[in-house]
């Protein structure tokens, strides 16, 4: 099934999320025909969660530690979102990448951790405009995908892969559908190059400067198995019509 996905980043209070949900969920109709999830900030994971229940719209985390308790000040793990009721969690976001220094290695230790406690990761990988403007996309992509799924190799069937190119995160310049359609094609074949059992069940999602006007030129595509969403998600509206751009 298709999987749209909202990051919050580092926006709304509790009482902000909870206005949000309650006008979301006036939008959502056939709850079924495609997996929807919101990924608000770790301080309204509660809130939504109990918001959520019984809507068919799933929760998920932004970020989380590897190890399940100890003295990590600031940390979060994968026991207590569990908890809250998330099922999924983003990991690597470039904004983790790029902003809080979080490399492959740790990226590494972070989806091994949510494969054993069962919630599942999207993993972010994307190029830079200096990679791209070198030819190097598919190279960068290439590695980030191998090194986040090193050891996991029989388990990528677990992990869904959202291509973000950095470049049009937040900037209002999004990829040509044409463009994420080859990035996306060679992630797949990556992923049965790595795990021929895969199969198609690590969806590949589009990121990157989407929009209500720009979704459903994504969807028409059979290689882009949905999308996540920043910016436009913010907007509980704006999100819903990109939810059913397709
Ligand atoms: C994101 O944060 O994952 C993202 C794609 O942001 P935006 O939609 O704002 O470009």
């Amino acid at each position: 099934m298709r999987l749209i996905a909202a990051n919050w980043k580092m926006h709304k209070t509790v009482k902000e999320t909870e206005e949000y949900i309650r006008e979301f969920l006036k939008f959502v109709e056939h709850p079924e025909s495609r997996e929807i999830l919101l990924c608000p900030p770790f301080t309204s994971l509660y809130v939504a969660g109990k918001l959520l229940e019984g809507s068919g719209v799933k929760l998920g985390a932004q970020n989380c530690y590897y190890e399940k308790q100890g003295a990590f000040t600031g940390e979060v793990s994968l026991p207590m979102l569990k908890e809250v009721g998330c099922e999924y969690v983003i990991i690597g976001h470039s904004e983790r990448r790029y902003l809080f220094g979080e490399n492959d290695e740790l990226i590494n230790k972070k989806l091994i951790a949510c494969l054993e406690e069962g919630i599942r990761p999207i993993l972010c990988v994307g190029e830079k405009l200096e990679d791209r403007e070198t030819g190097m996309t598919f190279k960068v992509v290439e590695t980030q995908v191998r090194l986040a799924l090193s050891g996991l190799e029989e388990h990528t069937d677990g992990v869904d892969i959202a291509y973000e190119p950095v470049w049009a995160i937040g900037t209002g310049i999004p990829a040509m559908p044409e463009d994420a359609v080859s990035v996306h094609g060679f992630i797949k074949q990556l992923l049965n190059d790595i795990n021929p059992k895969n199969k198609g069940k690590t969806r590949v999602l589009y990121g990157g400067s989407v929009k209500p006007e720009n979704a459903g030129e994504y969807m028409k595509h059979s290689e882009i198995d949905g999308l996540l969403v920043g910016g436009a998600s913010l907007n509980p509206e704006t999100f819903a019509k990109i939810v059913y751009s397709f």
